[in-house]
């Protein structure tokens, strides 16, 4: 289970102002001593992540978030990152401290919590710590809250059960394709293997993909884009070849009009964030003037090469197909700023790294502030000429609609 990509999992938060026993309540749901368990309030500075099971429900994140409530400079630091947190948060526990509930704080990131959809589970922290009255009081306060304290495991059982069964009502098993496709549809898997391509081993969309039509019994075949002549005249039929974006315009050429094609990005953004949103954004492509901003931003942080799709490719071909002086700022990894509204596009990698979401948050950063978003595949058929067909799979599925 140790092998389910953090992307693949829930996440599960905890937040809460300072020493209110969260790193304690951390330690007891993982049965570990990875968060700094201390009176002194502020202990904990940086988001404490782990991957674990919670049975039933199965392979989840857990983070210990920064305390809240302290309001020096370094205060402020911790609040940024608490906040950021929320942004790949699928279900939010919140600690009260049963001997200094602080409910006005708490109501604060109900609210927060109601604004993003974002389901929470109030926690009373430290119950021993109180009188059965006193408790008895706080509950009829705070509906729905439970108790917990790492000295009375029959309640941590309880707050264990109730995530789990919160987890399993949270979780979506989106397909990237498997339901767009008769059972014994033939598919081919276009992988460029260059120095983009990690040493001995696929992606995991790619992965994703094979295991994805394993599963629903299509025959897949995996080639290269130099290969891809010789599988199609083998095979004597393909419903359906899906590439690497990056391959899009050699493939596009290769492939037979008569047979769909698609990219991994595109099949991506369909299973983890708002297809018709990045479809519509690659619109915004012909918009764009002299001087505008434009945010590129994967969610890998590996090396940057001469063949880099997001450092050296996008760029060149945003260069050429606009012929505009643009200026480009590049994001990576977990950075994402929330200020876009200095941008006229986002071009963002199919997120891969991320939780779906994460992913939806980042959307959703880019439409509050009117920011058209959109992604590397997309981007990189709608420049090829080839987004009608890319798509059309998606579109005769009803996915899209049909003039976007
Ligand atoms: S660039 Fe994005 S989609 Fe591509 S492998 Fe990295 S995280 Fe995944």
């Amino acid at each position: 289970m140790n092998t389910t990509p953090q992307s693949n999992r829930l996440t599960v938060s905890i937040f809460g102002r300072c020493n209110a026993g969260k790193s304690a309540l951390f330690n007891a749901i993982t049965n570990t001593e990875n968060a700094i368990v201390s009176d002194t309030p502020g202990t904990t500075t940086d988001p404490v992540s782990k991957s674990m099971e919670l049975l039933p429900h199965g392979p989840i994140v857990l983070i210990d978030t920064a305390g809240l409530g302290d309001d020096s400079a370094l205060g402020e630091a911790r609040v940024k990152k608490t906040q950021s947190v929320l942004n790949r948060t699928d279900l939010a526990l919140y600690a009260i401290d049963a001997q200094a509930p602080a409910l006005d704080d708490y109501r604060v990131f109900a609210q927060e919590f109601t604004r993003r959809t974002l389901p929470h589970l109030p926690l009373i922290t430290k119950s021993d710590a109180v009188p059965a009255p006193a408790l008895a009081a706080l509950r009829a306060q705070l509906p729905g809250a439970l108790p917990v304290s790492d000295r009375r495991p029959e309640e941590l059982t309880q707050v264990k059960a109730e995530i789990s069964r919160r987890l399993d009502t949270l979780r979506e098993d989106r397909p990237m394709l498997q339901d767009l496709l008769p059972a014994d549809a033939v598919v081919v898997m276009v992988v460029p293997v260059d120095s983009e391509a990690p040493r001995g081993r696929l992606i995991l969309p790619q992965v994703q993909l094979i295991r994805e039509c394993l599963d629903g019994g299509h025959r897949c075949h995996v080639t290269t884009e130099k290969e891809l002549p010789q599988a199609l005249r083998e095979l004597r039929r393909v419903d359906l070849v899906v590439t690497d974006s990056q391959a899009f315009a050699l493939v596009a050429r290769t492939v037979p009009a008569e047979i769909p094609l698609t990219g991994f990005s595109i099949l991506m953004a369909r299973q983890k964030s708002d297809l018709p949103v990045l479809l519509a954004g690659t619109q915004a492509v012909s918009d764009l003037r002299d001087g505008d901003r434009v945010l590129i931003a994967e969610t890998c942080t590996h090396n940057h090469s001469h063949e880099d799709i997001g450092r050296v490719k996008i760029p060149a071909l945003l260069q050429k197909v606009t012929g505009k002086s643009l200026r480009l700022d590049f994001a990576a990894g977990r950075d994402y700023p929330e200020h876009l509204e200095d941008y006229a596009l986002v071009i963002h990698c199919g997120g891969c790294m991320i939780s779906r979401v994460e992913m939806m948050n980042r959307i959703r950063i880019a439409r509050n502030k009117q920011v058209p978003i959109t992604n590397y595949g997309l981007f990189l058929a709608h420049c090829h000429g080839i987004l009608e067909r890319s798509t059309a799979l998606l579109r005769a599925a009803g996915e899209v609609p049909s003039h976007a």
